[in-house]
């Protein structure tokens, strides 16, 4: 791991392209628009980048359509995607502390962070994924004598992603891994809020050989570059992570226009229940904190709502307020920074009001509560857990996507669950029990698309990552996120 002082000197020398990248090669917007891209630890500006909308989107969507008709990359065998993509893992890889740098620089993740979780996961996703596609088969079905079903997957065509700012490089890399990995050509529109690492991506990805036209990248707004994709005829496939409410309008804009399949994965708050016969109190304290305080919180996945057992409520606060102490936000350029910067001015003011909401609705600030860190300097936020939390208050229920835990209790199993599930979200729980058939049942009745039991966020490439309910159904990874991305084809032989 390079030192402060090494990392703040390649922040100094890294490249920052802010153009979109369409056909194979980086322009400014067809209407000349740019927008800044600011630096949430400093408040600088780090470069212009392009501000794309519906005629840059035409432009794309013609350049994607173009290359999959060709078959230059519709039509090369599996193994020959494979070769070019796992290339690309390669040079992410070989570039991968410049990817990490970009990223943190652009939203203010810990350094940290990005070398021990971006960066790498997003490598294996593309390796993963890469490997699989030519060890799957189609099917015969099982008709008459006289006949022969065949059942096969093709590529869907062109897909667009649609990305959010918390994970640059690792969602972008979860949509596009599998997207071209099946044939298609992509259009990605990565959030206004941090577009840098993937324009990079995009330059590695022609250097891969990646064909011209295949994998477009558009920055931009929502409402403008992302509305516009989204309501576009020639798109087949919209996936997409974000908010349910941006969620929602695009399932809207598909309705709108071509019925294109829209997959959602959306916003959560996630449940960890500690139950008193739990193993390793300080191992569930420290990954409470780490479940709510790593990536500033701004994780979609993040346990914002802590419900222990009221027989070791006492205990497991101290070891958790203990635990909290390691995440003050500093620099995300200092490897030993475990909290970073919010990502922007809008984030912050979002997370001091829902501090104030918290203390309104009568929770009691348990630690932190200091909406600005550093007054003038960038966007930091204590660390805050707020005591006396229930259901039926705002702050609770509500994804505030930022470092404030709400900590509540329960008396039995029963209780546990329903608090669990009393959420229009269902992405991820986490469980701390020593009890096997406790760990088992709870995991079954707890309305989520994962869950952890005596851990969190675990997961690799060979599982699903996805929710239910308002967390929307579209699963990232493994072999299901290859379906999202391709037809079913029969065709029926009279013989
Ligand atoms: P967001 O919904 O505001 O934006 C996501 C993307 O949608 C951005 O690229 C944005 O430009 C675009 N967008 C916004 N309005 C649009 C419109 N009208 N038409 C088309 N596109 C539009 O979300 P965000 O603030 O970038 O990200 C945070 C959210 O993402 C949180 O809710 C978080 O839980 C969720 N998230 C979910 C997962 C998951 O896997 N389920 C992972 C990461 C983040």
């Amino acid at each position: 791991m390079k030192t402060s002082a090494e990392w703040k000197a390649l922040s100094e020398s890294v490249t920052l392209l802010g153009q979109a990248f369409i056909a194979g090669r980086f322009q400014g917007a067809v209407a000349g628009e740019t927008f800044p891209a600011i630096n949430p630890a400093t408040e600088e500006k780090l470069t212009d980048v392009a501000s794309c909308d519906a005629a840059d989107v035409d432009l794309a969507v013609s350049a994607a359509r173009e290359a999959f008709v060709s078959g230059v990359w519709s039509d090369l065998a599996p193994g020959d995607r494979k070769r070019i993509l796992l290339r690309l893992a390669d040079l992410v890889e070989k570039h991968g502390d410049e990817l990490a740098v970009l990223d943190s620089l652009d939203m203010g993740k810990p350094i940290s962070e990005m070398v021990g979780i971006d960066v790498p996961d997003s490598i294996d996703c593309l390796r993963w994924t890469a490997e699989s596609v030519d060890k799957l088969y189609g099917e015969i079905a099982p008709t008459g004598n006289d006949t022969l079903g065949l059942i096969s997957h093709e590529p869907a065509g062109v897909v667009a992603a649609i990305t959010p700012w918390n994970y640059p490089l690792m969602m972008a890399t979860w949509k596009i891994a599998p997207a071209l990995a099946a044939g298609n050509s992509v259009i990605l529109k990565p959030s206004e809020k941090s577009a840098l690492s993937v324009l990079r991506l995009a330059e590695l990805a022609k250097e891969a050989g990646i064909p011209d036209g295949v994998f477009n990248v558009l920055p931009g707004f929502g409402h403008t570059a992302g509305k516009a994709l989204a309501l576009h005829n020639d798109v087949n496939v919209l996936a997409f992570t974000g908010s349910s409410r941006v969620g929602g309008l695009l399932m809207e804009y598909a309705g709108q226009s071509n019925l294109k399949r829209v997959w959602i994965e959306a916003g959560g708050k996630s449940p960890m229940l500690v139950f008193e016969d739990c193993e390793d109190i300080q191992k569930a304290a420290s990954t409470a904190a780490a479940a709510i305080f790593s990536n500033q919180g701004e994780v979609c996945i993040a346990c914002s709502r802590l419900y222990v057992q009221s027989s070791i409520r006492e205990r497991f606060m101290g070891a958790l307020l203990e635990a909290a102490k390691a995440y003050q936000p500093r620099d995300p350029l200092d490897p030993d920074t475990r909290m970073g910067a919010l990502v922007d001015k809008a984030q912050l003011e979002t997370v001091a009001r829902y501090i104030q909401l918290a203390i309104d609705e009568g929770g009691q600030v348990l630690t932190g509560g200091v909406p600005e860190a550093v007054p003038g300097q960038g966007y930091f936020v204590e660390p805050t857990i707020i005591g006396d939390a229930h259901n039926g208050m705002r702050f609770v229920q509500e994804e505030i996507f930022g470092p404030v835990l709400a900590m509540g209790e329960f008396s039995d199993e029963a209780e546990a669950i329903q608090l669990a599930n009393d959420n229009r979200y269902g992405l991820g729980a986490s469980v701390w029990t020593g009890n096997l058939s406790r760990a088992h049942r709870v995991s079954r009745k707890i309305q989520s698309g994962m869950v952890w039991v005596n851990g969190w966020g675990g997961g690799d490439s060979t599982m699903p990552f996805g929710g239910v309910k308002a967390s929307g159904y579209g699963r990232d990874k493994s072999l299901h996120a290859l379906e999202k991305y391709t037809d079913l084809k029969t065709v029926w032989i009279s013989l």
